[in-house]
């Protein structure tokens, strides 16, 4: 069974709380584990976590304010101090290139992790990996910010009590699924015989932004979905001039796009009590709601039963 988790490392913006470290989240997605936007403290706080920076493939960085990247310095030294052997891939907005060398370098050490440098250009940059697609959008925030997705893409599962009555095993089974069909003694077995739809799982990280085309973009049909909700409604006039979301937005958002799990995040330390963004949410979305806490694990949901036909 491959595992495809959200760790939550963090869940302040701007400043840390007594209850709520800076931003910072790990995707476990089969073999890739993906650090998105490590604020102030991320490395202390993978510590608590079952997540070691040897683990890490790649770090993902929506922009360059403080909650979202300070913690660079420390996780990408941390890289070398443990010999990590494999390359890990770097992702951020490509206008923000001299902020991301000057984290890298912020102080004097050993360098021995490599990294794999890798700007997003442009919006709708799309990164091929094995499990499926790495996707950036444009957001809309008052310096250059990129939301991303991971789209599994659509697959097949397999009926093994229709490859036994073909008789089909070991390699013949690889070879349908790729190709299409396979033909057995003057009958040709077409794939969708012995198998049904397997819907790919969708992955999508929106922070932080006012309300644009990315966020839908980003959002369309996600299983999971991790979007900042710095703001309650009653402060949607301060929301939108600072290029931010409420609760009631997001929450709208992943109804309108289909979302399955919505992890809501990145809270204003105005509110101490974070129940107003449950209870402000879940009047625009009945799907499942969850209020991010810090050191917490969201699970991807099941897959999407595929539709009939
Ligand atoms: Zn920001």
């Amino acid at each position: 069974m491959s595992m495809r988790e959200l760790v939550v490392l963090g869940t302040a913006s701007q400043a840390p709380t007594r209850q709520r470290n800076h931003n910072g989240y790990v995707l476990r997605w089969d073999d890739e584990v993906i650090l998105f936007d490590p604020g102030e403290g991320s490395q202390r706080q993978l510590l608590h976590t079952t997540v070691t920076a040897t683990d890490l493939t790649r770090i993902c960085v929506t922009h360059f304010h403080g909650d979202h990247c300070l913690g660079l310095p420390g996780t990408i030294q941390r890289l070398s101090l443990d010999r990590v052997a494999h390359p890990v891939a770097v992702h951020f907005p490509a206008g923000g290139a001299e902020y991301f060398a000057r984290l890298r370098y912020a102080t004097s050490f050993y360098e021995t992790a490599e990294l794999r440098v890798e700007p997003i250009e442009a919006d709708g940059q799309r990164i091929a990996l094995r499990c499926g697609t790495l996707e950036a959008r444009r957001l809309r925030h008052p310096i250059e910010t990129y939301g991303y997705r991971l789209v599994e893409p659509d697959g097949h599962r397999m009926l093994p009590e229709k490859l036994a009555a073909y008789g089909i095993t070991g390699p013949a089974v690889g070879e349908l699924i790729r190709v299409g069909h396979l033909d057995l003694d003057g009958r040709r077995v077409a794939r969708d015989e012995v198998s049904v739809p397997r819907p790919g799982q969708r992955f999508a990280f929106v922070m932080d932004t006012g309300l644009c085309d990315g966020v839908y973009a980003l959002a369309e049909h996600a299983d999971l979905l991790v979007i900042e909700s710095t703001f309650l409604e009653s402060e949607a006039a301060l929301a939108a001039e600072v290029g931010h979301l409420t609760a009631a937005q997001a929450a709208r958002v992943a109804t309108e796009s289909g979302v399955r799990r919505l992890v809501l995040t990145h809270f204003s330390q105005r509110y101490p009590d974070p129940r107003r963004f449950h209870d402000e949410a879940r009047a625009h979305f009945d799907g499942e709601l969850i209020i991010a806490e810090d050191l917490t694990t969201v699970q991807l949901p099941p897959r999407r039963v595929a539709s009939a036909g």
